[in-house]
This record gives structure tokens, sequence and C-alpha cells, in this order.
């Protein structure tokens, strides 16, 4: 559950006279519902794009429509800084995954409004009700004459959910180098929780695990299905081969990331004075979700997914396989997966390894630094919380910032009054809200950070 909060501090910006934050609230919620009613499924970005340019037209912020496909702009709006300081970009994503009205108490692209306060729609967690804070927050920021040291840059991609059709943040940092900052605010984080001993912790997603799928094949002879014991059926070898496989848990890895994480649950030193294993275990009890979040960001996971057999019934195959989805952390190496495979298959059995893709490493920024610190300090004076900085095991466009342009990026948008259950619930899926107060708070958030990080 969410630890509810009370704001008690009426300005939450190191502006002295933030003038602006009963509109710039009011403004990031309409504007939220806005962007819900545009229908933007992976495609017809575009029409995001322009109703955030109108919206940012009116504080005075020119806005930019870059795009490769015309039907799927990307925006990317300027406040350019005195110079000398560092550079923050606010970043979103203006597509949303399909939803089927059918299963959906309001309609998906409705932007209702419910009597407790809950702004419904495809996209209301994953991402327009951020893009509409950090949009709304450098309205504001415009409006007040506010100027940082170094720039402020707004940078909303579509096609994130997919990426296949390289039209969005993977393209867009190829073309336009212009966009590097040194620090970004993404997706990914910003949810409250509670743990067994009383703590209250926020996440703050610092990285993302990456991907390194495997092929496991089983190997036999090839023969007629009419004859079983003609050939040499690799099937029932496969069946052997994923018994051992189970469920794919991850083999827990020694990582500086996850030292990070353990030493904030369990205490500093928590792996040197516990041991690997039972420092994740221990960790674990502390909250339901770290129970199983916990030991499957700190490992490689070797998930048995697909099958593959014989192309026809009547053939025995030569072959009879399954891919494994293994997401890895950031540093481990296509071998060091080859290797952890074949510790769990043995070698008593015939089989091959291969990789049906090319591996897509994650990445991660340091916990500490100067963005770390406006962060953090606005979790203590306004969420009364302590980061808790975690690896997505999914994927954002974080992960091109810092691959390309060595961005320092973290997933965080505060969340006090939406219960993690309904967040959690909603991605992706159907009923998908999210509470109006907390969009206002992700405004009040962003418009806080620029001012503390660039002066
Ligand atoms: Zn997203």
């Amino acid at each position: 559950m969410t630890s509810r909060t009370p704001l008690t501090t009426p300005s939450p910006s190191p502006l002295a006279d933030d003038a602006d934050a009963a509109r710039r609230r009011e403004e990031a919620v309409a504007l939220a519902g806005d962007l819900l009613r545009v229908d933007s499924t992976n495609g017809n970005e575009t029409a995001v794009a322009e109703v955030l340019a109108e919206y940012l037209a009116g504080a005075g912020v020119q806005a930019e429509l870059v795009a490769r496909d015309e039907r799927r702009a990307n925006l990317l709006a300027r406040i350019p800084g005195t110079g000398g300081g560092p550079s923050l970009a606010f970043v979103g994503h203006s597509d949303v995954v399909p939803a089927d009205a059918r299963d959906w108490t309001h309609p998906p692209f409705s932007g209702d409004v419910d009597d407790d306060g809950y702004l419904w729609g495809r996209g209301a967690v994953d991402m327009k009700n951020e893009v509409a804070a950090r949009t709304a927050a450098m309205a504001s920021l415009a409006r007040q004459g506010w100027q940082g040291t170094g720039d402020l840059l707004l940078v909303v991609v579509a096609d994130e959910e997919d990426g296949a059709a390289w039209v969005g943040m993977n393209w867009l940092v190829q073309e336009r180098p212009d966009i590097r900052t040194d620090f970004a605010l993404n997706e990914g984080g910003g949810i409250a929780f509670t743990l067994a001993d009383g703590r209250h912790l926020t996440e703050i997603s610092v990285g993302e695990k990456g991907t390194a799928p495997v092929r496991v094949d089983a190997i036999g002879e090839a023969g007629h299905a009419s004859t079983p014991t003609l050939g040499d059926n690799p099937v029932p070898r496969l069946a052997a081969l994923l018994a051992r496989l189970g469920r794919g848990e991850a083999e827990p890895l020694d990582h500086p990331q996850v030292r990070v994480m353990l030493d904030t649950l369990l205490g500093a030193g928590a792996v040197d004075r516990l041991g690997l294993a039972e420092a994740i275990r221990q960790g674990g009890l502390l909250h339901p979700d770290l129970a199983t979040s916990l030991p499957a960001v700190a490992g490689t996971t070797l998930t048995p997914t697909l099958l593959h057999g014989a192309a026809a019934r009547n053939v025995i195959p030569a072959r009879a396989g399954v891919t494994l989805d293994c997401r890895i952390l950031p540093g481990t190496t296509e071998e060091e997966v080859l290797a952890a495979v074949r510790r769990r298959l043995g070698d008593d059995i015939a089989y091959e390894l291969s990789l049906p893709e090319p591996p897509n490493p994650g990445n991660y920024s340091t916990s500490k630094g100067p963005l770390w610190d406006v962060v953090q300090r606005f979790a203590d004076e306004r969420l009364r919380t302590t980061l808790f900085p975690t690896l997505c095991s999914g994927f954002t466009d974080s992960v091109y910032l810092r691959r390309e342009h060595g961005t320092v990026a973290y997933g965080f948008s505060p969340f006090a009054t939406t219960p993690a259950a309904v967040i959690d619930a909603g991605y992706h899926n159907k009923d998908e809200r999210v509470h109006v107060d907390d969009i206002a708070l992700s405004a009040d958030f962003h418009v806080y950070a620029a001012a503390a990080l660039l002066g």
C-alpha cells in the first residue's frame, strides 16, 4: 500500500515566489485528460504532440515537431539556460498500448474523472500523467520568466511501447544530438510503499536490465513418427532439460547496483554481512512485492517461454527446443548467460545452445550526484520517504539516453495518493487510472527539480 503523506508545504518550489503553483496543478490535470482523449495506440502520436505544442504556445514556449513518419511525430521544447550550468530533460512517450473498451469500467479514451478524483484512461499511469505533469511544469516555469543556468528540455517521443518502427527515441538520439542533456527524468519510478518494519520507501528507477534470449535444442535423429523407436526422438529429451530449467529463476549476481538496493533495505554492507543469497531472502521478507521482484532483478533470469518441435505431426524432428527469455544485469556478457544456462542443464543430455537475436544490454546511472540529491531532498521534505534505487526489469527509453549521450537518467514521478496496487494493476491492463492529486504533485516535483538543479 502507498503511504498517504499530507502535503503540508504550500510552495514546493525553491523559486522565491512560486506564484503559478495553483494554475500549474489545475492545468496539469486538465492536460492529462486532453491527452487521454487522443487515441495514440502505438501510432497516431502526432495528435498528442499537437495538443502539447498548442498548450506550450499558450505559455510562450515554441515546441518543435520532429518526425520520420508524419503520423508519428516527436515533440521537442527548450527553455535555454543562461550558460555554465547542467542541462536537464523532462522525458516521456506519447504512445499507449491497445485497450479493449469492453473490459473497462470507464471507456479507455474518455479521460473521465470519477467522484473519488481518479482520472481514467489508457495511458493514465503509462504515461500521459507524467507527460502532462512535465509539460505543465515547463509551461509554469516559462510563465514565471524562469531561466536556469543550463537548458531545460522537454522530449516527448513516439513508439516507446514497441520501438520496432524506429521513429521514436532510438531514432531521435541519432538524428538530433542536440537533445543531449546531463540529466533526465523519465518514467519507471515514484511508487511508494511501506516495509514490514514500518519504513516508507519510494522507488526511483536508476537503470534497466537487458535481454539476451537463448535457445536450447535437444539433439536427436529425425525419423517417421509411425515408428517411434526407429529415430532418436529429442522431444522427451527436451522434457528432461525443461525440468532442470524449472521456472527459470535468477541466479543471484554480486553486482554493484544489487548491493546498493540491498544496502538501502538492510543497512550498509548487507551482502558482506549476510552473504548475497541470504541478503536477497531477508530483503524479500520486508514486503510481498520485494519477495518476487528482488530475486528477479538481482541476477540473470532464464525463463522458458517458446517451444519448438517438428514442422509436421508425422515427423520425429532432429531437434526440439525451447527459447529462454533471459534478462541480464548491466554488464553481464553473452558468455556469462550461456554459462548460466549450461550450469542448469548439466552435461549428460545432448543439446546445443544458440542466440536467436543479439543481446540488448541494459545500463544504469549512479545513485548519487546532483540530480539524486535533488530528488532525495524532495522525498525528504514532501514525501517523507527514503529513495529506493531499483532496476527496471522491463525497458524504457532511458537506455538510449544513457548509451548515446551518457546522460544520468532516472525514472521518477512521485505518487502519494494512488495506491501502489492500483498503479500496478493498471499497467497495460484494463481500468488504468491515477488520482489527480498525483498529477498535480508530479507537476510540483518537476518545477522543484528544474529550479533546484539548474538554479
Ligand atoms: Zn511507458
